[in-house]
């Protein structure tokens, strides 16, 4: 049996953030009911694919999963047969849980949960357009302990206008005060057409600092480390042991099967996509026809590519052995100019075993990863 994981989206928010423009709809709640309809007929669409395979992980990602009814998530899930150990997570926003609906997700087999907190600082998460306070954050992820999660996970921002860098050190010491297992912590993009975008296209706010954010990224580098969270990709920190095994997942290439309207999927050399308009993707399921409106053939020169910057995102880097048994070909052959160019930029370093990012190369990776495209 393959190993699977399986990532969920649930494109419902109760309020759109100034700056997204993920796949996720404020507006739309009324199509819930509909929409599991529809993502159960996906699931079962794909009964082959699954059944022949041991499910590793599920992750609930948003738009904001922990929205909708509990019973819609538990349904969904239960549509799955787990391997015993499996990782499953769903992303939270403080403000649509309390402590009955965090326990109806324990007892329905969730074990990691990941807030989406962003911020600990009022005035910020006014700005942020979010739906919660500093005081909601902190009620929720305790609810989270006391039902029973020992496996949470806080998203933090910087790089957000008007933000101090006092400020965000204060959000990461309330990220340790509250004993979390895992931080993500991630510079702001701010979305195309958003209100954010427009103000900042008015002068209504400064335009975001560079220098400022990547003084933020060091202070939570060198804050969460000093605290016993281990560093293990460009954005990600976790306790010994709580390394995130679905996102990790992607990283290493493993295969993955998406559902829900705009899920990706990686399988079978494939790369593919769903619909993203939440009334087409109901009607093509409605139909029994998968939703998909994307797809592209991995072949073995793209997988590489892939291997690479998806690999070296991560701070133990990449293995050249690992390498060479996977595509058959030794990593200098391919890439030694590459290497020896980032190597001799202080971007990158190696010990014989592996490669990795220096620290520079984890400020600047971009820059590494365009060598490798
Ligand atoms: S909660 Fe997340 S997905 Fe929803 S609008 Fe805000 S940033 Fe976007």
């Amino acid at each position: 049996m393959n190993d699977l994981r399986i990532y969920i989206h649930i494109p419902f928010c109760k309020q759109r953030c100034s700056y997204c423009d993920f796949v996720t709809y404020d507006d739309k709640s009324y199509l819930m009911h509909s929409y599991f309809k529809a993502l159960d007929t996906e699931i079962a669409l794909n009964r082959q694919y699954i059944e022949k395979s041991n499910i590793t992980s599920v992750f609930f990602g948003g738009g904001t999963p922990s929205y909708p009814d509990a019973k819609f998530i538990k349904a969904a899930l239960n549509k799955f047969d787990l391997a015993e150990d499996a990782e499953v997570t769903i992303e939270a926003n403080p403000g649509t849980v309390d402590f009955e609906k965090l326990s109806i997700y324990r007892e329905a087999g969730i074990n990691r949960i990941s807030f989406g907190v962003q911020s600990f600082e009022n005035d910020m998460l006014i700005i942020m357009g979010r739906i919660h306070d500093r005081s909601m954050a902190i009620r929720n992820i305790k609810d989270a302990k006391k039902a029973g999660f020992d496996n949470i996970s806080i998203d933090l921002m910087h790089g957000y206008p008007l933000q101090t860098e006092e400020g965000f050190r204060n959000s990461l010491s309330s990220v340790v005060d509250l004993g979390v297992t895992h931080v993500s912590c991630y510079s702001l993009k701010v979305g195309e057409d958003t209100p954010l975008q427009s103000m900042l296209d008015k002068g209504l706010l400064p335009e975001i600092d560079d220098e400022k954010d990547r003084n933020m990224y060091k202070a939570a580098q060198g804050y969460l480390q000093a605290n016993g969270y281990i560093q293990y990709e460009i954005a990600n920190f976790a306790r010994p042991g709580f390394q995130c095994r679905h996102n990790i997942g992607y990283w290493v290439l493993d295969e993955y099967l998406g559902f829900g309207a705009g899920a990706h999927s990686y399988y079978n050399g494939r790369r593919f996509s769903n619909i993203t308009v939440l009334g087409e993707y109901i009607r093509s399921l409605n139909e029994l026809k998968l939703p998909e409106d994307y797809s592209e053939t991995i072949d073995m020169e793209e997988s590489i590519k892939e291997f690479m910057i998806l690999g070296l995102r991560m701070t133990d880097g990449i293995s050249i052995n690992v390498f060479s048994q996977k595509f058959n070909r030794g990593l200098y052959s391919v890439y030694g100019n590459e290497i020896k160019d980032c190597i001799d930029s202080g971007l990158l370093i190696s010990n014989g075993e592996k490669i990795k990012l220096t620290q520079n190369g984890l400020d600047f990776a971009n820059k590494v990863f365009r060598k490798f495209i």
